[in-house]
């Protein structure tokens, strides 16, 4: 009978031990402004990329209660120097730990300069559909009213919650949920830098709670054709915008350079100049594949409308900016040249 209660006990015992086990969420830094320091208490003259991920972790009472944390030092730099060296070191951090079931979750802290870049090339890279966040700060760790501590408690709180199981790669910034292929930085200063400008925010984290509202429906993740394991390098792919008057100065100098892509920030639907068209003509001729993007913040640029790509030779972005097309096309020129399949990636993913 003894015998028998023990083993109830027991039994009780561990099933509560296990409930009450928080998710694990492992913080990946990189540097940013959310690790920033300066000698006054503005933004004036600081540096991003100063702190270590531990004084990061320590700065937010209460995470602790959220999630068993973990945190790696993955990089420190403002992003502004964000490299596609060390994209590819963050993929890979993120696979092995999902692989290794290190952690339930990820939160990736990053400069805001590039971040919208970053989510994008994970979501299109990371072979896992577990919730992975980016968030960071528009005002140093030593400003009033630092933003860093706050955005981090939130993206934790994300990261760690069953509503964000499945939604593989997210941006989180000042109350607002982003998918990683749709969030652009959308001010220089303000604390409300990020924003989906041709769909706004998926959902929201708010006095602790998580709540979607909307879902990408866009291919990421493992289903998308991406596994970039083993790869150094990508392609490189230019970026080339427009104005008015603008002369062929860019696409030429991108010509020269042997750059295997070409992304145009165009005018309008992605219109070109008749010298940047001449030049695109040059480029596509010799090879490199260009795709139509336009500078105006939002909307897509379609097929054949003034432009004639067909007889150009040109793929359009859909509704991807030239910051984030250049990512999807340094992707695909892995995996094919072909016009019409690198199309068909621009419109699914
Ligand atoms: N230049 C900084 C960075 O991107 C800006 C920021 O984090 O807000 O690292």
């Amino acid at each position: 009978m003894k015998k028998v209660f023990f083993l109830l006990f027991l039994l009780i015992f561990s099933v509560s031990l296990f409930a009450q086990r928080l998710p694990r969420v492992r913080i990946l830094a990189t540097g940013g402004t959310i690790a920033g320091t300066g000698a006054s208490a503005d933004r004036a003259a600081y540096t991003a990329g100063e702190l270590p991920v531990k004084d990061l972790i320590a700065a937010v009472p209460g995470l602790d209660k959220v999630a068993e944390i973990t945190g790696e030092q993955v990089a420190n730099v403002g992003s502004q120097d964000m490299t596609v060296a060390i994209w590819i070191k963050l993929n890979k951090r993120i696979n092995e730990i999902f692989k290794n079931d290190e952690a339930d979750g990820i939160v990736i802290t990053h400069g805001t300069d590039t971040q919208e870049e970053t989510a994008y090339f994970l979501s299109l890279t990371v072979r896992y559909d577990k919730p992975v966040v980016l968030t960071g700060a528009m005002r140093p760790a030593t400003a009033i009213s630092a933003d860093g501590p706050k955005n981090l408690y939130d993206a934790v709180v994300l990261a760690a919650s069953k509503e964000a199981q499945g939604k593989g790669v997210m941006l989180e910034f000042s109350e607002s949920i982003f998918t990683g292929r749709d969030a652009v930085k959308i001010n220089t200063t303000h604390v409300e830098a990020f924003n989906s400008p041709n769909d706004g925010p998926i959902g929201q984290v708010y006095d602790g709670q998580v709540v979607f509202y909307k879902q990408l429906l866009r291919k990421e993740n493992k289903s998308t054709p991406f596994d970039i394991t083993g790869m150094t390098s990508l392609p490189e792919v230019a970026v080339v915008y427009l104005y008015a008057d603008a002369p062929a100065t860019g696409i030429n100098a991108a010509i020269a350079k042997n750059v295997k892509g070409l992304v145009t920030g165009g005018l309008g639907n992605g219109n070109l100049n008749k010298v940047n068209t001449t030049a695109v003509e040059a480029a596509v001729k010799r090879g490199i594949s260009v795709v139509r993007a336009s500078r105006v913040p939002s909307g897509r640029v379609v097929l054949h409308d003034e432009t004639d790509d067909a007889k150009l030779g040109t793929i359009v972005s859909d509704d991807l900016l030239p910051q984030k097309a250049r990512i999807l096309l340094m992707l695909g020129l892995t995996q094919t040249m072909d016009k019409a399949q690198l199309q068909q990636y621009f419109f699914e993913y």
